[in-house]
């Protein structure tokens, strides 16, 4: 970085005296392994969290003045100068600290850190002009096709933003501008996006059973405490976990500060608004990657400004700059959607724990089948645990059974087995509702040449292509890939000889529709509902009973509570055990339990048949049971002796390069120089399952540790040894959760 400021290197103590408020470090939100040195000039007086604009390599950035320079002799003369503190909320202690702990747990630049926490577009003024309306109607203006729909476009009274305008119209820029010249159109103020009202902890919500008092009494406690606490609020499907931590949200609003609340899929959480809604009287802030750049804006300005006291979001929500965070929710805390699998890698339910820590608050997490660690952490004594034994308003649990698929196997061709349509077609007889519960998309997961054999593979991964038949297309699930189903085999030739193997929702969704004919059907996978608006009216026909068989990918298991449903059918219960990593067996409970749990949630009972080939499998005896303490019990005993997580700390590298030489190379250096001792192993380097992703060769390395060895200073120290060519990538993920 050419005389732009100075890189600073890491040391603690504080500067002499003389020097403050001559210069400071200033955070700037680009990969740079930390702050850089400016100078004050003598009409400013930055203080750390402040928002500056600075220079840099002849631009000017938005950065965050961040802790006391250290003081190194580089000649304030060389130094350049703020430009200007922004009239922005400064970014408080608990945040930079929290940009910092990040950065150091996952060995990633704290620039890019800061960048999540930062949201550079929430600060630049709104660019201009902010929208367009229709100015009158002018006789003489030639209209052509683009121009047509422009104002099309703008005939509602409501001015559009131009890139809105734009993508509305499909036009580009030029249309726009030639009509604002022509004065067709005029530049108008859009209106503000509406500001959050506060919700009311006084408003009379749900009547709660005792035990939910009792529950929502000892997390009041918690918060009034303002003491960082981690509790568990486990309980089992439809216990009414959410009413419970409601009161704790009620608690934080009374004490005037901000709750925050993290689901695994934000845009699926329509029915959690309703309820929020119910309990408070108000929606709360919502923050999504989905939501565009202007709601974006308001919301984290209303953050920053403490006016919106309640944010509900996706695990970017952690980098949101509350100025009081009084609770910290994470629901559905088993699920691995917390954990970010590009740029920074992190797990948001592990680092939301750290946010409620830096900011004296307690967190609850909250799960009807906890993740391994948080057991461990409660058995550890670091968190404690609540729990809700009954499901609300007497409903009883679901009765789950295994339907073996070697005793009564589907016809030939199909994957429904009798007794899983005979309990069904008994639903349907008794006007309730049915599921079908397949973690697939599309029609068939291979496609096969019964000619010659060939599998039709990915031309940039290691992975089939999935036949999505509606769209008449191969899809790679990996990288994007997708092309047209050919009409004869690419290698043999032969016509007509590619046939689909084994099923996806969209074949499932055809062999109901010959079932059950008559069955109003609805799909619920990621792609055939694309956004909130889509999860909302899919919840709302169901709980109106315009839907007879839902029909869904893991979507389904979220958090739905759909009182009608009474049978749930699992196509492959046996699906999720297949790739055999750490947490299969564990996913596979959990996915399984959270589906089942749909069922049976008012009066009528509800059931739940797996359809497997291993009916004697522990995950299946435990579905079956009902007993998923005793599993997980079990995996954890099964897990100590090696020290696997949570008893022991992994890491993985991940080399990536465009020939598989260089790969191997890079990773073979790293094997050579890995740490070693008591405590520590690395395993690898070894293909990755997924050898070739998006055109790129890739190679694992695995580092475990014992649980008192921290993974991040070996790590360090490795990737410090290893010289690694420009074209090599080498990821770090600490405390992997994939390992494809
Ligand atoms: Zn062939
Ligand atoms: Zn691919």
């Amino acid at each position: 970085m050419s005389g732009s400021g100075r890189k600073r290197s890491r040391r603690a103590g504080a500067p002499s005296p003389d020097r403050r408020g001559h210069r400071v470090a200033v955070m700037l939100p680009y990969p740079f392994p930390g702050p850089f040195d400016y100078r004050v000039p003598d009409a400013l007086e930055p203080r750390p969290g402040d928002i500056v604009l600075v220079p840099l390599n002849r631009r000017h950035e938005i950065g965050v003045v961040w802790d006391e320079p250290d003081g190194d002799p580089v000649p304030e003369s060389r130094l350049k100068p703020i430009e200007a503190i922004l009239d922005a909320p400064a970014m408080g202690a608990p945040m930079r600290r929290f940009v910092d702990w990040v950065a150091a747990y996952t060995l990633s630049p704290p620039g890019e850190v800061m960048a999540m926490a930062l949201r550079i577009n929430a600060l630049r003024p709104d660019a201009q002009p902010a929208g367009w309306r229709r100015a009158e109607p002018l006789p003489e203006l030639r209209l052509t096709e683009p121009r047509r729909r422009v104002l099309a476009a703008l005939a509602a009274a409501e001015p559009r933003g131009g890139a809105e305008l734009m993508r509305q119209a499909g036009v580009g820029t030029a249309v726009v501008r030639g009509l604002a010249d022509a004065g067709a159109i005029v530049p108008a103020a859009l209106s503000a996006a509406p500001p959050y009202p506060a919700p009311d902890p006084a408003h009379p919500g749900p009547e709660l059973t005792a035990e939910q008092q009792g529950a929502a009494k000892a997390l009041r406690r918690a918060v009034a405490a303002r003491q960082f606490l981690v509790t568990l609020l486990d309980g089992v499907t439809g216990s009414g976990k959410t009413e419970v931590y409601f009161e704790a949200i009620a608690e934080c609003l009374a004490q005037g500060r901000q709750a925050l609340v993290l689901l695994p899929e934000i845009a699926l959480s329509a029915q959690w608004l309703e309820r929020f809604a119910r309990r408070f009287g108000v929606a709360p802030a919502v923050w999504h990657s989905e939501l565009g750049s202007r709601v974006r804006r308001t919301a984290w300005r209303a953050v920053a400004g403490g006016s919106a006291r309640v944010v509900v979001g996706a695990r970017s929500a952690l980098f949101l700059p509350f100025p009081d965070l009084g609770l910290v929710v994470v629901d559905e805390e088993h699920e691995t959607a917390f954990k970010q699998e590009d740029g920074v890698v992190y797990h948001a339910r592990d680092m939301a724990v750290v946010r409620a820590r830096l900011s004296a608050a307690p967190a609850v997490l909250v799960s009807a089948t906890p993740s391994l660690e948080t057991v461990a952490n409660v058995d550890a004594g670091r968190y404690r645990r609540i729990t809700l034994t009954r499901r609300h308003g007497g409903a009883r649990l679901p009765e789950v059974a295994a339907i073996d698929l070697r005793k009564t196997p589907p016809e030939r061709g199909r994957f429904l087995a009798p007794p899983l349509l005979t309990a069904i077609r008994e639903s349907f007889a008794r006007g309730e509702q049915a599921m079908l519960f397949l973690n697939r998309r599309g029609y068939a997961p291979l496609t096969l040449c019964r000619h010659c054999g060939h599998r039709m593979q990915c031309q940039n991964c290691t992975a089939w292509l999935v036949e999505h038949r509606l769209r008449g297309q191969l899809q790679c699930h990996h990288c994007g890939h997708a092309e047209p189903i050919p009409p004869a085999c690419p290698i043999c030739g032969a016509e007509h000889s590619l046939v689909p193997v084994g099923p996806g929702v969209e074949r499932i969704t055809e062999e109901a529709a010959i079932e059950f004919p008559e069955a109003r059907r609805l799909v619920m996978a990621s792609d055939t509902m694309p956004g909130p608006a889509a999860a909302a009216e899919a919840a709302r026909a169901i709980g109106a009973r315009e839907v007879d068989l839902i029909i869904g990918t893991q979507i389904v298991a979220k958090g739905w509570h759909f009182p009608h449903l009474t049978v749930v059918g699992v196509v492959d219960a046996d699906l999720g055990l297949a790739g055999g990593d750490l947490r299969a067996a564990e996913r596979t409970v959990q996915l399984l339990h959270q589906v089942g749990g749909r069922a049976g949630r008012a009066e009528a009972p509800g059931k739940v048949l797996l359809q497997t080939f291993g009916p004697e499998h522990p995950v299946m005896q435990a579905l079956v049971a009902g007993d998923l303490a005793a599993f997980m019990q079990r995996e954890a005993d099964s897990r100590r002796p090696g020290n696997w997580p949570p008893f022991g700390r992994l890491a993985a590298l991940i080399v990536s390069a465009e020939t598989a030489a260089a790969a191997d190379a890079a990773a073979r250096d790293l094997g050579r120089a890995a740490p070693h001792g008591a405590g520590i192993a690395v395993l690898g380097p070894a293909p990755a399952p997924l050898a070739i992703l998006r055109g790129r060769h890739r190679r694992r390395l695995l580092l475990k540790t014992r649980r008192d060895i921290a993974v991040q200073p070996l790590l360090r120290a490795w990737l410090a040894e290893v010289e690694v060519p420009r074209s090599v990538r080498v990821d770090v993920d600490v405390d992997p959760v994939s390992f494809l």
